[in-house]
Parts: C-alpha cells; sequence; structure tokens
C-alpha cells in the first residue's frame, strides 16, 4: 500500500524502529475497521531505522496513546488522497487506563473499578506518576 493509494487514512510515521507493534497494541488496532500496514525497519536516513504504520479508512486514533509510546512520531491525516494535517505527537499530560500502576497497596489494586490515573512528571525523562500512590509508571 503506497501513501498515495490511501484515500482517507491516517500514516503514523518516524516510529521507532521496532515499535510498530507495540502502538499496534496499545491503538488495538486489529479492531479497527479499516485496513493496516506496518512497516518494520524503513531505512530512514544514512543510520536511522524506523517503523510505519499506515491505516486505510480510519480517520480517529487515541492521540494521548500515540503520544505517551512515540512523541516523535509524526502523523499524516489523509482526506481525499492529499495531505490534509501534519501532527507532531507530544507527551501527554495525563493518562487514563492507559497504563497501570504496579503498587500493590495502591488504592486502584484494592478498588478495581478505579481508573488508573497518571500524570506528565518530568517531560524530559518521560516520566509519569500515580495520581493517588504517586508511583512511577512506565511502558513496560
Ligand atoms: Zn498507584
Amino acid at each position: 500500500m503506497k501513501i498515495d493509494s490511501i484515500q482517507n487514512g491516517i500514516v503514523i510515521d518516524h516510529l521507532p524502529a521496532g515499535s510498530a507493534m507495540t502502538v499496534y497494541r496499545y491503538l488495538k488496532l486489529d479492531e479497527c475497521e479499516g485496513s493496516v500496514a506496518i512497516l518494520q525497519n524503513v531505512q530512514s536516513g544514512k543510520h536511522v531505522r524506523k517503523d510505519i504504520i499506515k491505516l486505510d479508512g480510519v480517520t480517529e486514533l487515541d492521540w494521548d496513546i500515540l503520544g505517551f509510546l512515540a512523541p516523535d512520531c509524526t502523523v499524516n491525516v489523509i482526506r481525499d488522497s492529499q495531505i490534509m494535517e501534519k501532527r507532531h505527537m507530544n507527551l501527554p499530560e495525563k493518562l487514563v487506563d492507559v497504563i497501570r500502576c504496579r503498587n500493590p497497596r495502591c488504592i486502584t489494586t484494592v478498588e478495581p473499578g478505579l481508573k488508573h490515573i497518571f500524570t506528565l512528571a518530568n517531560r524530559e525523562r518521560a516520566v509519569y506518576r500515580c495520581i493517588y500512590c504517586e508511583s512511577a509508571g512506565s511502558r513496560h
């Protein structure tokens, strides 16, 4: 699938090499209605490799999750086979039910109905903290 074969969709470019499947899993792309193409380990510049995800027939994504997983990726929104918008991702200030608190004494472990909410504590180091117990959370 070439970019110009996408009529209405989204191209997620400049994903770090090896991260496409994680992004796929977090964004639940297996449940999306459109078609998904994943390109892995694409040469980008002399010494850099990247992953690309192309989504045809998909117009909305959870931008917070994408920004959290790949803050340096770029997103092209395609409408009528034209790039309508280029988006640059950023780490979101807040994550709701994206990562889970691993502190066994946290109230979220005791009360299963509670949302797992993390806020960005350090943008440079991409550190998130649980709003209930302040434990650091990460992607892994
Ligand atoms: Zn917690």
